[in-house]
């Protein structure tokens, strides 16, 4: 090793889904949305103009966060805009996690909360999952250094009701508690509403999902004013330009079209339901997800060989070599027609696992 090499911070990434090409392929492994963003992004991305690229792009994202403020009826000063949610988390875990104390989450859940974790060198403490794949509540009561889960959770799709999302929260005043919503719009109730009462509650969102715009980055946390001042002050000592100027301008644009928005959503959900019953018959399990996916393992086919038949079909699923995890597929949501060529597949494979 080279002396220099001593001084190289050696840290184990997150590892994204793949991103594979290709024309024919199904996408159901990073929890895209599969229809597109609202037509009114596509009108302003056509109409923009191309020299305002010369100039910097307001550091403060105004129009971006005044439109979400009016959107949740919030004030400007509780919302922080990033590139992507995981933008706003890192950003939060910097600025919230200094505790000597462990940061609690669930030993199930996002796997970049550990990584992040590492490389601000911030204690944690992972809390297992019941053997149902459920948070709980009640571990959340033990000293520690700030709290984050998601909800629902990822990969399992679990919903926490609001009620145990506020349980949570009444333990924990002394320390801030993030609530990762990423998929909070395929069924649940958010955390939004319990603002008032929890100046320590940082809600994240982001416009990757239901809002169909994981390509622009755009992700939000919507908190006090303490909170969000904190958060900037410490975005300011990084990177003043984290949001480019067409995510701003797209962003904005997603947001004016509740219509579409609610639209693309009931597709997503009734399409999720129905999978539920088909997966059932085809004699997968799966928690009751209320997100984009469904995380499923079948009775008797291991989920690896499952992965790699529809890998060779170019059905990409997602897979966690991980033990727990190791005999479930997370299937994202597609279209009707996507989710009708993975079905047909299944069942042509799993007939001929029987014979
Ligand atoms: N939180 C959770 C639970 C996620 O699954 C994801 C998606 N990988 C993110 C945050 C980050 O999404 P994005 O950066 O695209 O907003």
């Amino acid at each position: 090793m080279k002396a220099w090499e001593a001084n190289i911070r050696r840290v184990v990434p997150y590892v994204p889904g793949d991103q594979p090409k290709g024309e024919r392929l199904i996408k159901l492994n990073t929890n895209e949305n599969p229809y597109p963003p609202a037509p009114g992004v596509r009108r302003v991305l056509q109409e923009m103009d191309y020299d305002r690229l010369r100039k910097y792009p307001d550091p403060a994202a105004l129009v971006l966060t005044d439109c979400l403020a009016d959107y949740y009826g919030v004030g400007r000063d509780q919302v922080f805009v990033g590139v992507g949610s995981d933008d706003v988390l890192a950003m939060a875990f910097l600025t919230f996690f200094n505790s000597d104390k462990p940061v609690l989450f669930p030993d199930v859940s996002y796997s970049f909360y550990k990584v992040w974790a590492d490389l601000f060198d911030i204690p944690y403490e992972t809390l297992a999952l019941d053997e149902n794949f459920c948070i709980r509540p009640q571990d959340y009561l033990k000293e520690n250094g700030g709290v984050i889960f998601p909800n629902p959770n990822a990969p399992t799709g679990l919903l926490l009701s609001l009620g145990q999302v506020e349980e949570i929260l009444r333990y924990n005043s002394d320390v801030i508690v993030i609530v990762d919503e990423a998929y909070i719009d395929f069924g649940g109730i958010s955390a939004l509403s319990l603002l008032e009462q929890y100046e320590n509650l940082l809600v994240v969102q982001t416009f990757s999902k239901a809002r169909s715009l994981a390509g622009l980055r755009i992700g939000f946390g919507i908190g006090s004013p303490t909170l969000i001042q904190a958060l900037n002050d410490v975005k300011y000592s990084y990177n003043s330009y984290t949001m480019n100027m067409p995510s701003l301008v797209l962003g904005v644009e997603a947001v004016r079209d509740e219509e579409y928005f609610q639209n693309t959503l009931k597709k997503i959900i009734a399409t999720r339901e129905k999978a539920k019953v088909r997966l059932r018959k085809l004699g997968f399990s799966y928690p009751d997800s209320m997100s984009n996916f469904i995380f499923a393992a079948h009775r008797q086919v291991p989920a690896k060989e499952l992965f790699e038949a529809l890998r060779k079909r170019q059905i990409y699923v997602r897979y966690f070599d991980q033990p727990r995890l190791d005999n479930y597929l997370r299937i994202s949501i597609g279209t009707e027609e996507e989710m009708e060529e993975l079905f047909a597949f299944l069942e042509e494979y799993l007939d001929r696992w029987k014979a």
